[in-house]
């Protein structure tokens, strides 16, 4: 099993974002000093459910694609810092891959001068449209460098590839996580992802847009569960990559009903019916983790299951419905 460790002083890129805001908020919790670093892009604006009122918290309005120095120790740097959502990456192609790329070499030398622990925010993405199911972190992937999805898939292999020469060439010392689907509470219900778009139609009696016949699968992970995988691995020595997610696998129409249930269950509006819409281009037919390499040398497992996570989720959506006001569906 990994050494532990813990930390004093950390910079999160994206740490206004979904995922980054969560890591902000634990490690805060845990007692360190953090520092956010995001451009606010893509990030919610108001940081409302973000958790970043903290008083361990500092916020710094910066884009990662320029370089930002940050006086003072640091002994961990998380880059997370990238518009993530489908949606999100198609509407600012270009910031998408300077902050994979201009913004790895910022986070990374960062890193290498403070002598920090560095965990680059990498994705299921890397795998593309996998022809090799489950997918193990030995899978190359199944990309298409120059489809509507290239300008994130692309971005976060080339950030996988300068971490790497990072570790070889300086002795960084690095960490890479592929992250698989998460979701839960601080999501914008207008990120085009399924889990907040079909929430958000449901909470408006709105029938739910599944794209294609719905067939295609995504497994998806409760957001407590993503980060304590990452904070574990970051607190290890391993390098990865390593696989984050929940190996929990549905179908995307299956998804869709389980949401329109549960709402109607939670919520008493009545369950809606879905609606059949265009499936995107290179939208991966599969998706699910082989996640043995994160319980071999993490010792970490996902423990929230989709009912519980979901039920959460669904709470803090119709506690936050100013969220919803501008709510976009797939079709
Ligand atoms: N999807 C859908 N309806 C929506 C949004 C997404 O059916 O309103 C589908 C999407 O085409 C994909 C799956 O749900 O097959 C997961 O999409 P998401 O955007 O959540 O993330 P991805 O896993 O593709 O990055």
């Amino acid at each position: 099993m990994a050494t532990r460790r813990t930390f004093d002083r950390a910079v999160v890129t994206g740490g206004a974002g979904f995922l980054g805001s969560h890591l902000c908020r634990a490690l805060a919790a845990s007692g360190t000093e953090v520092i956010c670093v995001d451009s606010f892009l893509t990030s919610p604006k108001d940081l409302d459910g973000g958790g970043l009122d903290d008083p361990n918290v500092v916020v710094v309005r910066r884009d990662v694609s320029e370089p930002f120095p940050i006086p003072g120790p640091v002994d961990l740097v998380l880059h997370f810092a990238s518009p993530a959502s489908p949606a999100d990456y198609q509407r600012y192609p270009i910031d998408t891959m300077r902050a994979g790329s201009l913004g790895t070499l910022h986070a990374l030398d960062l890193a290498r001068d403070k002598g920090a622990r560095f965990v680059l925010a990498s994705t299921s993405e890397v795998y593309g449209d996998p022809l090799v199911h489950p997918q193990p972190e030995d899978y190359w992937g199944n990309v298409n460098p120059v489809g509507p999805r290239a300008v994130y898939d692309e971005a976060k292999r080339f950030a996988e590839a300068l971490t790497t020469a990072y570790r070889t060439r300086h002795g960084a010392d690095t960490a890479i996580a592929r992250i698989f689907n998460t979701y839960g509470p601080g999501m914008r219900a207008d990120d085009g992802r399924a889990v907040p778009t079909f929430i958000a139609q449901a909470l408006a009696a709105e029938p739910l847009t599944v794209t294609g016949d719905g067939r295609q699968t995504r497994s998806i992970c409760y957001v407590s569960d993503t980060v304590a995988g990452i904070l574990a691995l970051a607190a290890s020595g391993v390098p990865g990559p390593v696989n984050i997610g929940n190996p929990e696998e549905m179908s995307i129409r299956a998804l869709a009903s389980r949401i329109a249930g549960l709402v109607a269950e939670l919520t008493g509006v009545e369950a809606q019916p879905l609606r059949f819409v265009d499936r995107p281009v290179d939208d991966p037919g599969v998706r699910r983790p082989d996640i043995s390499r994160a319980a071999a040398e993490l010792g970490w497992q996902p423990r929230v299951g989709w009912r519980d996570g979901l039920a959460r989720t669904v709470a803090w959506f119709t506690e936050h419905r100013a969220r919803l006001t501008d709510a976009v569906g797939a079709g």
